[in-house]
């Protein structure tokens, strides 16, 4: 089995199994050399059909973590865009593979280029808790069909699903191809610090830097997936119901535990009360229980429910009016803990509400008299990972996406964009650095070496010294053009 457990040990122990794991994985690496097209497919088959059969039990598993997870939810967020990935990379690895022929210029010809896509050996990739499992395979599926091999190290923060993790790739692959490395914040940082080809870090800003800063001693270049405020600015013209509704859903799926969630609305201050109304008759209708609703999700732990908790108290506190949706009227005890739905309007920016990311079922509104204002309010704010644009005029959308920066944009919806494999999935600034899922994914565990060949007849030796007359007439005709 492909676990090093390195929960227990002392970290230095801890730190050895996992350099013995990284030679054997990086001494098997250079042994066999990259897997063939085949070999992957055929990893990518196996690592599918066992997802389909372990699907129940990944719901099971996340849920025991987090008190109440919905089954419907994880099936959803966590297991099918993992069956999507891989029916996409198994049909499209052979165009991804293939070298890819690259113009050498005029002045060139007739020698030829192309870009040969390599694995770089052996990667890291570092997951956090909010979707345990979709964001340690997720990478792990761009990783294999890039042909490397894999280091995994799950969250500790969802201890069970971590373990199943473990169990489930070890079952499917061998130590030295795919190895899951056990732990939490200290074997996280040694984890870090081990001379990956390649290290893929999703979870916080905060710990982005950190693992950044370890990686850079061993110059290991890094994919920082982390997190930050995603706003949803509603257009004038925009269709509220279905704003409403969609802004709801992307809220409170995961009660909130999303990277993308819409963190904040920005909303014309005339339709402000409508969409207090509006998403207040949104709750009702997805969730018209939450205690009592299996597919209303608690707060991952203690420490999170009262972080959430706190930021709504301090709005309170402030004089800030807070709108509760609690449905059923339901006593929503601390053990559970379940968040009702709570809008926060009009915080102050000095908040914790409007400095923290949220995550949690928590949306501040804050309203707008024009929509430069709007644009103003996000670009003054670190990038976020997400932007959602409610509006039907065209132009003014276009205006929105042209003069703000974040990682993605879903327009007239939220979340979507993170579904669809051709786009690139990655943030920008304090919301992370590269980007993957579908080609763009393979493209990010690859090296792209750039190859020249050069043909038997050519004009390379006039270029070459002793310069003279010949080299003086070639230089003019290259710079002249
Ligand atoms: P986290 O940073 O606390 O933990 C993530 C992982 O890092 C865990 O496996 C943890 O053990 C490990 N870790 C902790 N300290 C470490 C260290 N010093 N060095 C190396 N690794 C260390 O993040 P989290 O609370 O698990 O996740 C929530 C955050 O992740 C939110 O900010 C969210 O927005 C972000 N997120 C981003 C994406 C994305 O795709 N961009 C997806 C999900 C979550």
């Amino acid at each position: 089995m492909s676990v090093v457990s390195v929960a227990e040990a002392r970290p230095d122990v801890g730190s050895q199994a996992m350099q013995e794991t990284l030679a054997r994985q990086r001494e098997a690496f250079l042994k066999a050399g990259p897997p063939t097209l085949q070999e992957r497919r055929a990893d990518l088959r196996r690592l599918r059909r066992a997802i389909k059969n372990n699907a129940e039990r990944i719901a099971l598993e996340i849920s025991g973590d987090f008190g109440n997870r919905s089954r419907y939810e994880t099936l959803l967020a966590d297991v099918w865009p993992t069956l999507a990935a891989i029916r996409h990379a198994i049909r499209h690895l052979p165009r991804w593979t293939a070298p890819k022929r690259v113009s050498v210029g005029l002045e060139f010809m007739p020698a030829r280029a192309r870009i040969l896509y390599q694995p770089v050996g052996v990667v890291g990739i570092i997951s956090p808790w909010n979707y345990p499992f979709q964001l340690a395979i997720m990478p792990l599926i761009a990783a294999l069909a890039a042909g490397n091999r894999v280091m995994l190290k799950p969250s500790e923060l969802t201890p069970r699903t971590a373990q199943f993790l473990a169990e489930f790739l070890g079952s499917l692959f061998p130590a030295e191809q795919v190895a899951t490395v056990l732990g939490g914040p200290d074997v996280g940082a040694a984890f870090a610090g081990l001379a990956f080809d390649h290290l893929f870090y999703t979870g916080s800003t905060a710990v982005g830097r950190q693992v950044m800063r370890a990686a850079a001693e061993n110059l290991t270049p890094v994919t920082l997936e982390l997190g930050g405020k995603s706003p949803c600015i509603l257009a004038e013209d925009a269709a509220l119901p279905a704003a409403v509704d969609s802004i709801v859903s992307g809220k409170l799926l995961n009660a909130g535990q999303t990277c993308i969630a819409p963190d904040y609305v920005l909303v014309p201050r005339e339709r402000r009360e409508d969409f207090i109304k509006l998403a207040g008759e949104a709750v009702q209708k997805f969730y018209p229980m939450l205690a009592a609703n299996p597919d209303y999700d608690s707060i991952v732990n203690e420490r999170h429910y009262r972080r959430v908790v706190r930021y709504v108290a301090e709005a309170k506190e402030r004089g800030v009016r807070v709108v509760e949706f609690n449905p059923a009227q339901e006593k929503l005890g601390a053990d559970a803990r379940k968040l009702a739905p709570t809008l926060v309007i009009e915080p102050g920016d000095e908040l914790l509400v409007m400095r923290e990311e949220i995550f949690g079922p928590v949306l501040p509104v804050k309203s707008y008299s024009r929509i430069e204002e709007a644009i103003e309010y996000v670009n003054r704010r670190p990038r976020p990972l997400a932007l959602y644009y409610f509006g039907e005029d065209e132009k003014q959308r276009d205006e929105v996406l042209n003069k703000t920066l974040s990682g993605g944009v879903s327009v007239n919806d939220t979340l979507l964009h993170v579904l669809i494999e051709e786009l690139p999935f990655g943030g920008i600034g304090a919301s992370g650095i590269g980007a993957y899922h579908g080609e763009i994914g393979f493209q990010t565990f690859s090296h792209r070496k750039g190859v020249f060949l050069q043909s038997r007849f050519n004009g390379a030796k006039f270029l070459r010294p002793p310069f003279g007359r010949i080299t003086a007439l070639m230089l003019k005709l290259l710079m002249s053009r």
